[in-house]
Formats: C-alpha cells, sequence, structure tokens
C-alpha cells in the first residue's frame, strides 16, 4: 500500500498534487503522508494483545514533526545516538520513552542517556556493561540497562540488513549472556530490566520472528531459574514493505507470531519498528534534466537516496503527471561523478526533460541517510495531511556548508 496514486493522470500524496509541490519548493523534495505514518502506528499499537510499547525506531526517519506526529499516536522510541536523543527532546518527547541501542556508545553519549533518565539502555556487549555500570558509579546511580542478545538467525534479505548471525557485530551471544547475568544483577549500579534483540531487516517471513522469539523464551527462562526477574523482552524491528514486487508484513502478524511464542509470559513486548512504519509514507521527487540514450540523468543523486547505491535497493519510479505519451525503458541516474550514482536500473517512464518523476517506498532511510557529496545541498521535506500540506525541513543552502569552515 503506497499513499501515493494517479488520480485523472495527476500523482497525488493523499489530496494534494506532488507536481504543485515540487513547483513551490522546487526539486528535488521529500513528501510525506501524516496519515500513512500514522495509520501504520497504529496498526501497531492496536495488534498488542498484553500490554507494550511500540518504539519508532528513529533512524529510519528522524525529522522532529515526524516524531511528534508518531508521540502523538502513542510511541516510543528506539534512538541509536546522543543526536538522535536530542531530536526526541525537541520534539517534546519524555526520556522515559526512550530506548538507546547501537554497539558503539560513547561515554559522554551513556552519562547523557542516564541522566537524562531514559527507559533502557540496550547493550551490546560485556565492555560496554562494564563501562555503563561504571558511569552510573560516578553519577552515584543506577543505569536501566537491556542485554541485546545475538540470537544467531540469518534472514533472507541483503547482508548490509542482516543484523541477527553470530559473525555480526550486533548483541552478545546467548550463552555468553546467560553466564553473566547473576553478575550483571548483583551489581548495585544496574538494574537488569530486559533483554532485546533485532535480526535485520526488510523480513517477510514471521517464522523467524518467531525463532526469534523462542531465542528470547530460553533467556527469560534461565532468568526466571537464576531468580532474577526483568520488565520487558524487545523483539526489535525488521518488518518488511513492498517496494516492487516484496511481501509486505503486516503488523498484526508479526506480533500474533511473536505473542504466540510468549503466551505464557507477563514481561511488557517492546518492539522496534522503522521502515514499516514511514518506508511507504515517502516519495523522493526529482526532476529529469536531460535525456540521453536510455539514461534519464535527474536532479536527484545518490547523496538524496543512497539505498540504490548501497544495498542495490529497488525501488519503484513513477510519472509525476501521466500523459498519452509512450513508455520508455529508461535507467535513472543522479547528477554525481560516481557511476553508482543511479537511482533505478530500468523504469518504465513517459517523462521528457523537465517532467517530475517520483521515486516511491523512500521514507524510510531516505532523507535521514542523505549527504552533501559533490556539495549538494539537502533536499527540503514536506508533510502532507488530507487537503493541506507544510514544510517540515527546509533546503539546506550552500552557506549551511560552508559556514563550519569560515572565522575559524
Ligand atoms: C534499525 C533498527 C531497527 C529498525 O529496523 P527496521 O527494519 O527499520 O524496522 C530497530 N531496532 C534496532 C536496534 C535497529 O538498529
Amino acid at each position: 500500500m503506497s499513499s501515493f496514486s494517479h488520480e485523472n493522470g495527476i500523482l497525488c500524496c493523499e489530496n494534494v498534487s506532488i507536481a504543485e509541490i515540487a513547483d513551490k519548493f522546487g526539486s528535488p523534495v521529500y513528501v510525506y503522508s501524516e496519515n500513512h505514518i500514522r495509520s501504520k502506528a497504529r496498526d501497531y499499537l492496536t495488534s498488542l494483545s498484553k500490554p507494550g510499547m511500540i518504539c519508532f525506531s528513529v533512524k529510519a526517519l528522524s525529522n522532529i514533526h515526524i516524531l511528534k506526529i508518531l508521540a502523538d499516536e502513542g510511541c516510543c522510541f528506539d534512538v541509536v545516538s546522543a543526536g538522535e536523543m536530542q531530536r526526541c527532546f525537541a520534539a517534546g518527547i519524555d526520556a522515559g520513552k526512550l530506548i538507546f541501542s547501537g554497539v558503539g556508545k560513547s561515554e559522554q553519549e551513556i552519562a547523557f542517556a542516564i541522566k537524562s533518565g531514559i527507559f533502557s539502555i540496550n547493550a551490546e556487549s560485556f565492555s560496554e556493561i562494564e563501562r555503563i555500570s561504571k558511569i552510573a558509579a560516578e553519577l552515584d546511580t543506577v543505569a536501566p540497562l537491556g542485554i541485546r542478545i545475538n540470537p544467531d538467525i540469518s534472514i533472507a534479505s541483503h547482508e548490509y540488513i542482516q543484523t541477527g548471525k553470530k559473525e555480526d557485530k550486533f548483541g552478545i551471544n546467548t550463552e555468553d549472556a546467560l553466564s553473566k547475568l547473576k553478575e550483571i544483577s548483583n551489581n548495585p549500579h544496574l538494574e537488569l530490566k530486559g533483554i532485546a534483540c533485532h535480526i535485520g531487516s526488510q523480513i517477510s517471513d514471521t517464522a523467524y520472528f518467531k525463532e526469534a522469539a523462542k531465542s528470547m523464551l530460553r533467556v527469560i527462562s534461565e532468568i526466571d531459574a537464576l531468580d532474577l526477574t526483568c520488565s520487558f523482552i524487545d523483539m526489535g524491528g525488521g518488518g518488511a514493505i513492498n517496494y516492487i514486487n516484496e511481501k509486505e508484513m503486516a503488523p498484526k502478524d508479526i506480533i500474533e507470531a511473536i505473542e504466540d511464542v510468549l503466551k505464557e509470559r507477563n514481561e511488557l513486548l517492546v518492539l522496534e519498528p522503522g521502515r514499516s512504519i514511514v518506508g511507504n509514507a515517502g516519495a523522493l521527487i526529482t526532476k529529469v534534466e536531460y535525456l540521453k540514450s536510455s539514461f534519464a540523468i535527474v536532479d536527484a543523486g545518490m547523496n538524496d537516496l543512497i539505498r540504490p547505491a548501497l544495498y542495490k535497493a529497488e525501488h519503484k519510479i513513477v510519472d509525476v503527471n501521466l500523459s498519452l505519451k509512450e513508455n520508455k525503458t529508461l535507467k535513472v541516474v543522479g547528477p554525481i561523478c560516481e557511476s553508482g550514482d543511479y537511482l533505478s536500473q530500468e523504469s518504465q517512464l513517459q517523462a521528457d526533460e523537465g517532467d517530475y518523476i517520483a521515486v516511491l517506498g523512500a521514507g524510510a532511510y531516505g532523507s535521514v541517510m542523505s549527504s552533501n557529496y559533490n556539495s549538494r545541498t539537502r533536499a527540503p521535506e514536506i508533510l502532507v495531511n488530507g487537503d493541506n500540506y507544510r514544510l517540515i525541513r527546509k533546503r539546506e543552502s550552500v552557506a549551511d556548508l560552508i559556514n563550519p569552515e569560515i572565522n575559524l
């Protein structure tokens, strides 16, 4: 399901014409559907049959206006840096709604998280747990701790978005984690709050979630056996969306699969969806600058959307205004001086020079991964709601790029 569709040949996001937005704000430009984001968040929240937390993965789309909308729906948040924590605070979100994940948390980030009073710091190594304990001791307090388990599960997905195999850098292997539980629980500066896993992204089969839940069930049973308790089981994110021909996972199916395995448990179920909430809520609108043999050279490049170059990701690209022109088979490439700078290897488009096209499925890992390579300024972001739309991030200016280098 996408919130972008043609009405009488005119591509709209909800009820707003995409061409109108691009004419007003220029191209390239990111456009998001507020109602798509709200409805996906609701799908997750209403599918929980017991108390739980839906922690939106901020790294998928971190604009503070999007975070506000998700907070309004009742989401909590999964952050991977102090920067993302501060984005949440800028959006008015309470620290108690934040889970801090990531393999490389710095001392400053850990101290900031503890002082802010976040819900849990999900640690990924024993060295990190030691660091958290040391910082909590210095602050004369108790740090809320989650342990990220690496359940050693291989999913069918691009290798860069698999995160739950033992060769991956993420989490602590189950046996090692179990052997240290007692020691952790005896540490007066740590409160063992939960266990976590995240096996990867773009997962389109509930079997993987079931398998991961079984690993977590084993760990939680061991925690029982040690006479310890914890309050949450965090199953991470990873639900797939449909980009071109993929099977989309309904939040309900993911949650039912996990809840079925964990049905005897009373811990809070935490999920950390990112892509599945915002992926198909967004599109990158770009203009065809030149047609040259089978190339459409457009004004958005890998600096705006790196997923094709980085993961060989395929995005559906459509004409913004359909006419009676014939389709051409085009390779859509950007203006950047790299052969890897492409948005689509093959798209069927009518577009002529000067026409807009829309790269769909660009809401997650799109704008957040954009860069200034080739000194290109980052694209603005527009949020559509029904008949209305508003600017939620300005286009960067060249001054924004150059200022850090002058008056040193
Ligand atoms: C990236 C990430 C997520 C979100 O993954 P999606 O595939 O976007 O749902 C959730 N949890 C952790 C720890 C992550 O690193």
